[in-house]
């Protein structure tokens, strides 16, 4: 048995929805496209699954966050792609891809053939098991990456309510799920190897800004050290964990962010892989001509940085999404994609937007003790990367425009001094 589409998406999450969407604005006709994801409902916003869904007072629940909301454009429900045409195939996982004969088979034996394939499997949560630890799988240990995570999450968080939670991991997922327990009653305890939280993208000042914060808040920081065991009940439940430098934490939840894998393996072999992604050109097209790759999966040229870079943010799903439907539809009218990485994340109450790279030094502004601050990062005689928390809209989009010109400073007290207003008088 078999179904032959025009177009067909592999994967169901943000870069999907948003691909959709574009596929209409361009003209796809009833019945030319179709989207296989292994999740059994619609494309969502996932950054949601760390914040509103977590939230003790009225939590977000789909279908409130359908793509593409997050970008403020429609609300795709099952219904708006039963409207455009577009065929669903949910709870369905691709088991193989033969790149050559443009054909994908799925778990249930089914053969879904296509002329032009869009790679949007996105990424799996790593577990401990890669590191040499076993246990992962016990009822009271969480990971986050999907709605069926999430959920398991905040019914873990329902019947730990007083007790205690240990977060392993500094980085975003760490971080979001940390304020999501404290917000819920929860004690945490925060585990981590490097020196401080959001080790990939804050400096230590901006990081101790949160951390601090966060202590205020009661959540205690293990740093620089990581998990060696869990400790289980007699029935298999996780009742602490022991870490590497001999610390013993009670807990009642445990949540493992440790990271993510893009989900290659179908295409191993078959297409050419760069920096743990699907390689793909300024098109979003990988090295089969007729088989485009876009979301945290793709390893796409940053025009900006002059090199490939796998972006594992929602922004960059979104838009690579966009541009490889563009550039299958309108080929002769679609330039090079070029992209200024932008990342972001909301907790309790602060937010933040980075945009571009965080290389070379750093250049503080604001009130570090106040609500609004920031740097840029200057390398090579140039500003190259912007980090503003607690701006306004016209302030993160001044600092977005400004970071993509890339700016010569020369003086780097004269930038440190003029702050913000770089960016604004620019
Ligand atoms: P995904 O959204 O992961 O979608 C991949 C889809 O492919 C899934 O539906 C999966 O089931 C499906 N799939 C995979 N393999 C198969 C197969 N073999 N067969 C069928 N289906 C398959 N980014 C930010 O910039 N800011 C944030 O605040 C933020 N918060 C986040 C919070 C959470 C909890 C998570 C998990 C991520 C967050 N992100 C954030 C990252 C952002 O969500 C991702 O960058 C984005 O989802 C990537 O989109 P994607 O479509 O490439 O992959």
């Amino acid at each position: 048995m078999g179904r032959a589409f025009v177009y067909v998406i592999l994967g169901g999450g943000v870069a999907a929805g948003y691909a959709a969407l574009e596929f209409t604005n361009k003209g796809v006709s009833h019945g030319e496209l179709c989207i296989i994801s292994e999740e059994p409902v619609a494309p969502y916003e996932r950054p949601a699954l760390s914040k509103g869904f977590l939230l003790p007072e009225a939590p977000a629940r789909l279908p409130a966050f359908h793509t593409c909301v997050g970008a403020n454009e429609e609300r795709l429900t099952p219904k708006w792609y039963k409207e455009h045409g577009i065929e669903l195939i949910l709870g369905t996982r691709v088991k193989s891809a033969d790149v050559r004969r443009k054909t994908l088979l799925t778990a249930a034996g089914e053969t879904i053939s296509y002329k032009f394939l869009i790679i949007a499997t996105g990424a799996r949560a790593l577990k401990l098991e890669e590191f040499g630890v076993s246990g992962s799988d016990a009822e009271n240990v969480c990971h986050l990456r999907d709605l069926a995570d999430a959920t398991r999450l905040v019914d873990a968080m329902q019947t730990s309510t007083g007790g205690n939670a240990v977060v392993i991991g500094g980085g975003y997922i760490g971080m979001e799920v940390a304020a999501s327990l404290v917000i819920n009653k929860i004690n945490v305890s925060m585990v981590f190897p490097e020196p401080h939280c959001m080790g990939r993208l804050f400096t230590p000042k901006i990081a101790n800004y949160y951390e601090e914060f966060y202590k205020s808040k009661g959540v205690n920081f293990v740093k620089g050290t990581v998990l060696s065991s869990f400790v289980f009940s007699p029935e298999g439940k996780v009742t602490g964990v022991n870490l590497k430098d001999g610390t013993n934490l009670p807990a009642d939840l445990v949540v493992v962010g440790i990271g993510i894998r893009p989900n290659t393996s179908l295409f191993e072999g078959q297409l050419t892989l760069e920096k743990g992604g699907i390689k793909v050109n300024s098109r979003l097209q990988t090295s089969n001509s007729s088989v485009y790759a876009v979301g945290d999966v793709a390893s796409f040229p940053v025009k900006i940085f002059g090199e490939s870079r796998r972006l594992e943010h929602v922004d960059a799903a979104r838009k690579t999404a966009r541009h490889a439907v563009a550039a299958i539809m309108q080929p002769d009218k679609t330039p090079e994609f070029d992209y200024l990485p932008f990342f972001y994340s909301r907790v309790f109450s602060f937010s933040w937007q980075f945009y571009g790279d965080n290389l070379g030094e750093a250049v503080y502004f604001g009130d570090f003790s106040g609500p609004s601050f920031g740097a840029y990062w200057v390398h090579k005689g140039r500003l190259v990367g912007s980090f503003l928390e607690g701006g306004s809209k016209e302030e993160y989009e001044a600092i977005a425009k400004v970071t993509r010109l890339k700016p010569e400073v020369d003086d780097l007290s004269e930038l440190e001094r003029q702050g913000l207003g770089f960016v604004v008088g620019l």
